[in-house]
């Protein structure tokens, strides 16, 4: 009992599926975990915050009993000193908070709740739907499309109605229609307008737009999976309509994180980003070579790092050895591409040199003009598919610590009606093509982020529509919507 009430247990709101979107103070208790409780919803990604020792289970199987849940609450706390139950969204809206709280209660267990972003405001956010208005709705009312007996009819409709305000559904996919009619029914009119948001703020997010008569027919057709909520309301409108890549179906084709990182800044301009990845990135930390590398790295003048990927990768791997940022001492750090500086200065490091020109030998020349590196030791720490380097004059070494590898991924077939196919290297336009026939694309437009990308798209007889003028993802976005500006 003495050793129950040492620990407490935090119960953490992930938010709605986007890993960025859990608080700094969620992040901190999830670091100092040692152990974490998670469930279905929460982005995968969070789990890299928590230390190595930790245990962490999942309790989001589909069937997975809330006493069980419970029982492994009570068995952490018996366990760890700081236990995280990790709970997507908010845990204090429809999160079966109440049950989970009210066991630590019973046995003595200290707890403390972390707010989340929960899926309606962020549905909102995502779809640029504002939930309550000065002039049209003054209030907002947050209904489940499901109780816990999996039925719609506990529910005061009309009452809903009544109040004129805004609102929300979640746990909506499966009884939409009848939630519409019954609205229909209580008095709310036909043509209310009526936006459905699935997986909001993440790489899958759809945005179906409506009114409560259609709604239901146009997620259907839309083949609309959960999660989804639905926003209804007499002004419910989405701000983002009108801009350039609003509606627009844009196919991705970089890994799946990759994919989802793009992904993250083509939801907010309302387009829906669909992932078809081709290739996957295997990451090589767990070589010889790696380690030999970290251990050497104190030893280097320099040190290159050529992409945002690269950077993760690297700092993964340095985690798993049980090594932090000390292993460079004093050797500089170089990054190829404002985007692989970005990435690094995640980790407190301002990098020492970002060149002008991102081709390998602008990058070179440019470094050798500013640092005359004659006979200086540089380390090159890149993908197994990049050109290796030579810096003229230094002992340059190459290690690879990682590679891309063609998959089956993402989605198998492109008879939606695409608006774009992007392109952000050479290696997605050869997979991408080994999968897809060149007719299928005939009516779509292409982007590609940068010249060598767009030199193997002629290879293929393709010329693509626009190219990015700054050769990073943003690029590639300000591309299509300058073109889309235009169209
Ligand atoms: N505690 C969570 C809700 C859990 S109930 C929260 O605060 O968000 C699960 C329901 O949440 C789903 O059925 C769906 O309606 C909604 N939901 C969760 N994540 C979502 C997302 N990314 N996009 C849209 N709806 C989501």
């Amino acid at each position: 009992m003495d050793k129950i009430k040492k620990c407490r247990v935090y119960l953490v709101g992930a938010g709605p599926g986007c890993s960025k979107l859990i608080s700094i103070k969620g992040v901190e208790i999830l670091r100092q975990a040692d152990c974490v409780l998670y469930d279905k919803l929460i982005g995968k990604d969070l789990l890299d915050y928590v230390s190595a020792d930790a245990e962490v289970i999942y309790v989001g199987k589909d069937k997975a009993k809330q006493e069980s849940i419970n029982e492994l609450l009570i068995r952490a706390a018996n366990n760890h000193k700081i236990i995280v139950r990790l709970k997507g969204g908010d845990p204090m809206i429809f999160g079966r908070a109440t049950e989970e709280i009210r066991t630590l209660i019973e046995n003595g267990i200290d707890f403390e709740i972390i707010p989340g972003i929960t899926a309606i405001t962020a549905a909102a956010a995502c779809s640029a739907v504002t939930l309550t208005d000065r002039n049209t709705a003054s209030s907002l009312s947050i209904v489940t499309g499901q109780n816990a007996q999996g039925q719609t009819t506990r529910i005061d409709y009309a009452g809903l109605v009544r109040v004129k305000g805004t609102i929300v559904f979640y746990m909506t996919v499966g009884n939409m229609r009848q939630i519409c009619q019954k609205l229909m029914k209580g008095g709310l009119d036909a043509e209310t307008p009526a936006i459905v948001v699935a997986n909001a703020s993440l790489p899958n997010q759809r945005i179906i737009i409506g009114s409560i008569s259609n709604i239901a027919d146009k997620c259907k057709q839309a083949n609309l999976q959960p999660p989804a909520v639905m926003i209804i309301g007499k002004k419910c409108v989405s701000l983002l309509q009108g801009k350039p890549l609003f509606g627009k179906k844009i196919v991705m084709t970089r890994d799946a994180e990759g994919n989802a990182e793009f992904a993250c800044k083509l939801a907010p301009r309302g387009a829906e980003a669909i992932d078809m990845h081709c290739f996957e990135i295997q990451e090589w930390t767990d070589k010889k070579e790696f380690r030999q590398a970290v251990e050497k790295i104190k030893n280097f003048d320099w040190v290159f790092f050529t992409s945002p990927n690269g950077v993760r990768i690297f700092f993964k791997g340095i985690k798993k050895l049980r090594k932090d940022v000390r292993v460079f001492g004093d050797t500089k750090i170089g990054c190829i591409g404002s985007e692989t500086a970005r990435a690094i200065e995640e980790y407190g490091i301002n990098a020492d040199f970002v060149p002008v020109h991102y081709t390998s030998a602008d990058l070179m020349n440019e470094f050798v003009k500013k640092y005359r590196p004659r006979g200086k030791k540089i380390l090159l720490l890149r993908s197994a598919l990049a050109e290796k380097m030579e810096i003229k004059g230094a002992k340059t070494e190459n290690v690879s610590m990682y590679t891309a590898v063609k998959t089956s991924g993402g989605i198998s077939n492109l008879d939606e009606e695409i608006d774009w196919i992007t392109f952000a290297s050479s290696f997605a336009v050869k997979c991408f093509f080994e999968k897809f026939d060149l007719r299928l694309i005939e009516n779509v437009k292409i982007a590609s982020i940068g010249p060598v990308t767009t030199e193997s798209l002629r290879k293929l007889g393709i010329e693509p529509t626009v190219e990015a003028k700054e050769h990073t993802i943003d690029g590639l976005v300000e591309a299509m919507e300058k073109y889309g500006n235009h169209e």
